[in-house]
């Protein structure tokens, strides 16, 4: 059997790697020279536990976040061979309630107790099944002492400590290139903006490289393209089944100077705010290259907000269902 995987995100090289596990042929293909090349390594790393959404009360956008969270540091355990402690981790995020928030700190404060039991539950005591975190205390209020010493009082409102961390994109990015370039099931073909899927006995991709138009034939393939996926869909046929929202995010990576003081990772909600996530050190040790100033940081910052905009080749959007964001 041959799978072509269209796009080589985050997703699409996942899904590739776990083909190739199952002996499956794979063909990967990207429009960029290099794999992980756009949102994958501009992204904050937050592997996100699901308590950002306090805007769905059905609570089915955390469940999806927490299960995909649950499951990252395993999947890479198993396909990178990356066991949870050779990854660095940022700071803990600190929940921070907005004063324009569209939800009172009262309820953001129930929102997140609610998330962390589902955590609790679901992580059933397995250290190893978010980078080492113990999950059982519930996320505590930062006092009014704690807040203000970090936070302007007239903005922040309340602020709530969590075990959520973020990973560094690119050292987990650079990971995964060796990774699958060393795996004889993964054919890479880099340069190929994919125009088209067809049926015919298979199903038949187009695609546009430097020497040409190319044609290939597959059994089965994944569309993992983001950015590029409703167009694809839309030419056989498939249309979203409900309404969606794209939300454009912005983010900012930069370095602090030796010494200076370590920010607190904090996420905003509820609403088009953004969110600051803070790496130590070691951090800049796996990011490859940049180690070595002590105390030195990175920290990323992005911010989102969303808008009924359209535009194919935006890398910086997230597509979000209504009600119910995909990823992120
Ligand atoms: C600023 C910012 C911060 C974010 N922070 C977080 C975070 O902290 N935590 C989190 O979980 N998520 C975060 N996200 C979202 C996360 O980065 C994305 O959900 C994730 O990268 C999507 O991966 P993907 O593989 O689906 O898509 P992409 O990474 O976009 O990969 C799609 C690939 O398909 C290729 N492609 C597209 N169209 C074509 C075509 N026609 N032909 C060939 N190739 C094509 C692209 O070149 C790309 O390599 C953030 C996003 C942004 C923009």
């Amino acid at each position: 059997m041959r799978v072509g995987v269209l796009g080589g995100g985050l997703q699409g090289c996942c899904v590739a790697l776990s083909l190739a596990q199952h002996d499956i042929d794979v063909t990967l293909f990207d429009r960029n020279n290099k794999l992980l090349s756009r949102t994958a390594v501009a992204n904050e790393g937050k592997i996100h536990l699901g308590y950002m959404y306090a805007n769905d009360p059905s609570h089915s956008t955390a469940r999806m976040m927490m299960r995909g969270a649950l499951a990252f540091a395993p999947f890479f355990a198993r396909h990178l061979g990356l066991p949870y402690e050779s990854m660095t981790v940022s700071r803990p995020a600190a929940y921070v309630v907005h004063r324009d928030s569209q939800r009172t700190p009262e309820e953001v404060s129930h929102y997140i107790a609610a998330v962390h039991a589902m955590i609790r539950d679901a992580s059933e005591g397995r250290r190893d099944a978010y980078f080492g975190r113990d999950l059982s205390d519930q996320p505590r209020a930062w006092t009014t002492a704690q807040r203000e010493a970090e936070f302007d009082p007239e903005v922040a409102l309340a602020t709530f400590a969590t075990p959520e961390v973020a990973i560094d994109p690119v050292a987990l990015a650079q990971s995964l290139r060796d990774r699958i370039g060393a795996d004889r099931r993964i054919d890479v073909r880099l340069n190929h903006e994919v125009l088209s899927v067809e049926d015919s006995d298979g199903l038949d991709v187009s695609m546009d490289t430097p020497s040409g138009a190319v044609r290939e034939r597959f059994d089965h393939v994944v569309n993992a393209l983001w950015d590029g996926r409703f167009a694809i869909n839309e030419k056989r046929g498939l249309r979203p089944n409900r309404p969606w929202l794209h939300r454009l995010k912005y983010g900012v990576s930069f370095r602090l100077p030796a010494g200076a003081d370590l920010p607190p990772s904090a996420t905003f909600v509820s609403g088009p705010f953004g969110e600051v996530v803070s790496y130590g050190a070691a951090a800049l040790a796996s990011g490859g290259g940049n180690a070595g100033s002590h105390g030195a940081i990175r920290a990323v910052a992005s911010f989102s907000r969303s808008a009924g905009v359209e535009g194919r080749h935006c890398q910086r959007r997230r597509h979000r269902r209504m009600g119910q964001d995909r990823h992120l």
